[in-house]
């Protein structure tokens, strides 16, 4: 494994693993979302992000969605679907 990264040693796990963690991962994400306030439509505490035609949307505001992801990758202590460490997380 001479030339390897050490990150590339660290997180490699079957492919099993791999889908339990992110099935782990978007599940607390679905959670946390909610509990985030959207800046672009005003969703708030506990409200799904609506569309422009005033119906619940499908899928959160892109932002309020990437900020629900990094707040559980720091409390996982992961990276996305890579177990690797988050400093300072
Ligand atoms: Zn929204």
């Amino acid at each position: 494994m001479a030339g390897m990264p050490q990150s590339v040693l660290l997180s490699w796990e079957s492919k099993a693993t791999g889908a339990r963690r992110e099935r782990e991962r978007n599940a607390e994400v679905e959670v946390e979302v909610l509990t985030i306030d959207c800046a672009r439509c005003g969703a708030g505490d506990g409200d799904q992000c609506m569309a422009k035609s005033g119906w619940a949307a499908e899928r959160p505001h892109a932002a309020r969605l990437r900020e629900a992801q990094a707040r559980v990758d720091a409390r996982l202590g992961c990276l996305g679907s890579n177990p690797v460490a988050v400093p300072d997380a």
